[in-house]
């Protein structure tokens, strides 16, 4: 396929598996258009790369499905002056739409080589707005706080506390609570009366292993 026949894929992606089933932020949906996703996972499966899907990125990780990273990027509410922390970098593919809508993105993965690739192709894409870290994400990054929004990329057993602490007043966090095979989509808003939680539906991703999050080895 060439890069014409992606951009066809990605703009039906946008059209009939995210615009199609409610989100609406015309800001995401453009990201989502531009981002080139196939690059993101193993050029086997370059073919498969605008399906209605999670695929594999190796480590034993999953790239999401496009639905999933619009519609938790939509519930962030990105503005273009925002400074956003996700945990779980994964491929890079969400840090790149981040980057698209915020000003800087810090993104944490806890396996390095994950992370040395995400960083080598985000690079070479020409991002210059995302910082990398490795390490236990449940435990933020506090030396970059406060975060206007926060993306966690992993399924979590409870909200980890370093992350609504690392949170801007008025700052949104976006992480799947619930158990190994199933979680909530929850967005915790921090405003001046306290912690406002909201729900959105299942979804499934793997585990967020570390401090405030899944016990290594634990299988529930
Ligand atoms: N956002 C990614 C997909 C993430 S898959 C993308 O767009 O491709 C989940 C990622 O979370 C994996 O890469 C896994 O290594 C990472 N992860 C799991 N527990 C973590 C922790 N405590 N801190 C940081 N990263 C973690």
């Amino acid at each position: 396929m060439t890069e014409d026949n992606y951009t066809v894929e990605r703009r039906l992606m946008v059209d009939r598996q995210i615009a199609a089933r409610g989100v609406s932020d015309p800001r995401v949906l453009a990201a989502m258009k531009k981002v080139p996703r196939h690059r993101f996972i193993p050029s086997h499966l370059w073919d498969q790369a605008y399906g209605d899907y999670p695929l594999p990125i190796g480590e034993d990780q999953t790239i999401s499905q496009p639905y999933i990273v619009a519609l938790m990027t939509e519930l962030l509410e990105l503005k273009e002056t925002d400074r956003v922390l996700e945990i779980g970098t994964g491929s890079g593919y969400q840090a790149a739409i981040l980057a698209e809508l915020a000003a800087q993105v810090y993104t944490i993965d806890r396996v390095e080589t994950l992370l040395a690739r995400a960083e080598q192709l985000l690079a070479a894409l020409g991002y210059t707005n995302i910082h990398t870290r490795v390490g236990d994400g449940t435990l933020g990054w506090p030396e970059e706080m406060p975060y206007e929004a926060i993306i966690v990329t992993a399924g979590t057993p409870q909200v980890p506390r370093p992350l609504t602490e690392q949170l801007a007043l008025g700052g949104r966090l976006v992480v799947p609570v619930g158990d190994t095979w199933s979680q909530t989509l929850t967005c915790v808003r921090k405003t001046k009366d306290g912690l406002k939680f909201e729900y959105h539906g299942g979804c499934r991703f793997v585990r967020l292993i570390g401090k405030y999050g899944w016990e290594e080895g634990a299988w529930t």
